[in-house]
């Protein structure tokens, strides 16, 4: 039977036909997650392929160390192969489906369509309810609510934020079962620990220890290093949004923070983080060896980026500025690039940290058992 008649989409089908192929090679077994789970199998469903996909971290390593690439009859370029399949992966599990195109296709324009209508209409917002607002100066605890008040802030982002996370575990839940992770045994404890060393440290980024590939066969650890500086960056920004809102509900301590407030401190941080990550990610982009680029990506990952990159920068720009006039502009557009963040989330490049850390797991499960 032809592979088009097994599976459906060309991705799919060019995903098969490398799997089969590195499964008879199996040179590259030592070099990252994939080779080994790819092993554990003689045929690949659409699921093991989406699995396989997810799994690969796009080192490279694999297409410079490969005998069969092109120009050899055989075209096998793993690194290609797979992320076009992720980009796939994406569309096909977004939840609600009818939405499922929208970043992934426009990526960029999209995304900043987003932002741009946010920040018009919160600034619309503002001048309607108060119009000196926006421009005067304002300073001390709860000066950011004297352009929108609290209650407003919370029920926008918070409806926006629940309706992303009940968005992304739906499409989660529809990648674990499709990908084999819900019958892949008990309990999940020691493979969770694995996975989340594994997702922390970037291992399967290594290109299995000699480091990363981009501009060309020479391996160095950049590209790792900006993905640290990203995700640690998100996730201290994270942390300082969650305590500020600690410490707003539970000792009614209202922003701007001090300083050296740990909220601020956390805040400062995340936000170079965000700067520095996305800035040395979009540059490792431009750099990047065409052999090993992959379309399906490209917009939407940009686009991720610079919303990453937006918000860090807006979020430091009303640090800094926070007790000017330019507070209040400021705020609304800081304020509307984190809403065209949240609102993009479960439809961008952003997935692909949860469907790699699923992965991650099931391969941890597979590999080790449940030890
Ligand atoms: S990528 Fe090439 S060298 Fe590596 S396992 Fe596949 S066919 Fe073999
Ligand atoms: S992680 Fe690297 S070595 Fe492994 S399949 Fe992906 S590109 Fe190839």
């Amino acid at each position: 039977m032809p592979a088009t008649e097994i599976h459906p989409t060309a991705a799919l089908h060019e995903a098969d036909r490398l799997m089969t192929i590195c499964n008879a090679c199996r040179y590259c077994e030592a070099l990252c997650a994939v080779f080994p789970a790819m092993e554990l199998r003689r045929d690949f469903s659409a699921g093991d392929l989406n699995y396989l996909a997810n799994l690969c971290h796009g080192c490279s390593a694999c297409y410079y160390d490969c005998q069969y690439a092109p120009p050899h009859e055989f075209a096998v370029n793993v690194p290609v192969a797979l992320a076009e399949l992720r980009a796939e992966t994406y569309r096909h599990y977004a939840w609600p489906g009818a939405f499922s195109g929208l970043f992934v296709k426009n990526g960029s324009k999209v995304a900043f369509a987003a932002c741009l209508s946010v920040v018009a209409f919160l600034i619309g917002f503002v001048a309607l309810a108060d119009p000196q607002a926006l421009f005067a100066g304002h300073a001390g605890p709860g000066a950011f609510y004297a352009i929108m008040p609290h209650n407003t802030m919370v029920a926008l982002f918070g409806a926006v934020f629940a309706f992303a996370i009940a968005a992304m575990a739906m499409s989660l839940r529809a990648f674990w079962h499709d990908t084999g992770g819900a019958g892949a045994g008990a309990s999940a404890n020691g493979s969770l620990w694995r996975a989340m060393m594994d997702t922390g440290t970037l291992r399967n980024l290594d290109g299995g220890g000699a480091g990363c590939m981009n501009d060309d066969e020479r391996p160095t650890d950049n590209r790792r290093t900006w993905h640290h500086f990203t995700f640690y960056g998100f996730l201290l920004c994270l942390a300082s949004t969650s305590l500020a809102t600690l410490f707003h509900y539970a000792f009614g301590w209202q922003a701007p923070y001090g300083w050296s407030n740990p909220v601020v401190v956390l805040g400062t941080l995340g936000g170079f983080g965000l700067i520095i990550g996305p800035a040395g990610l979009l540059a490792a982009r431009r750099r990047r060896d065409p052999e090993i680029a992959a379309d399906g990506q490209s917009a939407m990952g940009i686009a991720f980026l610079w919303m990453l990159l937006s918000t860090g920068l807006t979020g430091l720009l009303l640090l800094v500025f926070r007790t000017t006039p330019a507070m209040g502009l400021l705020l609304a557009v800081h304020l509307g690039f984190v809403l065209g963040l949240f609102v993009s989330l479960p439809y961008g490049k952003f997935v692909h940290g949860l469907y790699r850390f699923a992965a991650l797991v099931q391969y941890a499960r597979e590999r080790y058992g449940n030890s």
